[in-house]
């Protein structure tokens, strides 16, 4: 249906109030710049190194997100300019983004991610280790990082009633959390395949790649 043409029906569907990520890992810059030109300004990517060189290159109004598992030693690379880090789960991570957010000058917003699929592949922080983390970022106050929520990846199925429960699980878990922490205001779930059940689920930002882009290679 081509990049233009499937923005705008995303947009048309989800509204003003869902956050449309472009996951545009390992598409071209001139791939970007056409969802750009119809006014997208939020991109996802997942890798340090192709993050970096595509910021370098491309306009420098795009809102950046790392959304996928970043190691600690790389935290410098992409601490000058990200907007939204998505994928945390430990604390060392969250003390190395502080520090090297406060090198720059910067606040820099993450969210949590959170374990809601029982696969064994996917990254984040059981319910409890999360309670945890947070208590601990405020007795530590890390001045240099703001927690806004969480993200969260569902099981790699077209099983509605698996996916409805994994989306409805952090969502539950968001709306307790909120009523405490008035920081928390993004819940980050939903792709190409499952984004609308997200939306119903809960979700008020969605990671969407090969529906804008086509399917990766
Ligand atoms: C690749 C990726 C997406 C986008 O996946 P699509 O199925 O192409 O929409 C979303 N979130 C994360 C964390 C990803 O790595």
């Amino acid at each position: 249906m081509g990049i233009k043409n499937q923005i705008s029906f995303i947009h048309k569907q989800i509204g003003n109030e869902v956050c449309l990520v472009a996951v545009s890992k390992t598409k071209s810059e001139s791939e970007i710049i056409e969802a750009y030109n119809c006014g997208q300004r939020v991109f996802g990517e997942n890798k340090v190194q192709e993050l970096v060189s595509k910021q370098n290159n491309l306009p420098k109004d795009i809102n950046w997100h790392m959304i996928g598992h970043l190691q600690r030693n790389k935290v410098k690379y992409i601490a000058p300019f990200i907007d939204l880090i998505h994928a945390v789960d430990n604390i060392k991570l969250l003390k190395e983004i502080n520090k090297q957010a406060k090198k720059n000058n910067r606040t820099i917003d993450c969210l949590i991610q959170i374990k809601i699929s029982n696969e064994e592949s996917k990254f984040g922080m059981e319910y409890k280790e999360v309670l945890e983390l947070i208590s601990s970022v405020n007795k530590s106050g890390f001045e240099n990082i703001n927690l806004t929520g969480f993200m969260g990846m569902a099981s790699n199925t077209n099983n509605q009633d698996i996916l409805k429960k994994e989306f409805s699980l952090l969502n539950s878990f968001f709306k307790e959390l909120k009523q405490t922490n008035k920081n928390l205001t993004k819940i980050s779930m939903g792709m190409s395949n499952d984004y609308q059940l997200a939306i119903e689920c809960g979700s008020n930002m969605i990671r969407v790649g090969s529906n804008i882009f086509g399917s990766r290679n």
